[in-house]
């Protein structure tokens, strides 16, 4: 099993969160640095580190993610206009919290995908 981090803690309820969505396979709460109005991570509840550590048997809750992701879109009323998800993964990827989670954020036109260089 993958080591845990703070997300194990968050999804078991053993420390706060603003968490608006959680079922059998996948939690969702706002992100404590948001970066846009509407800012929510989507985190599968088994601890899989990264998308590098995604598996076959994992398929189906990593497609939980996405459907998760467009109720919650619907809920914030971003759905119509649109949102970004974002998946980082390793150090050139920004991945800072090793447990996979998907960033659902929108509530302003978020501009170019990435930074110009
Ligand atoms: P990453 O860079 O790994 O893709 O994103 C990790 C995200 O988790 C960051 O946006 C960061 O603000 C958020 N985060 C880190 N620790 C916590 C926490 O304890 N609670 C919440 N709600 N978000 C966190």
């Amino acid at each position: 099993m993958a080591q845990e981090t703070i997300f194990s803690k968050i999804i078991r309820k053993e420390i706060p969160s603003d968490m608006v969505y959680q079922d059998d396979w996948v939690t969702a709460f706002r992100d404590i640095h948001p970066l846009a109005p509407v800012h929510i991570l989507i985190v599968p509840n088994k601890p899989i580190p990264t998308v590098n550590d995604a598996a076959a048997e994992d398929e189906q809750i990593l497609g939980r993610l996405f459907t998760v992701a467009a109720k919650i879109a619907r809920q914030e009323g971003i759905a119509k206009d649109g949102y970004r998800l974002i998946v980082n993964c390793g150090e050139h990827g920004g991945q800072e919290v090793q447990h996979l989670h998907l960033h659902l954020l929108g509530g302003r036109p978020l501009g170019a995908m990435l930074a110009q260089k």
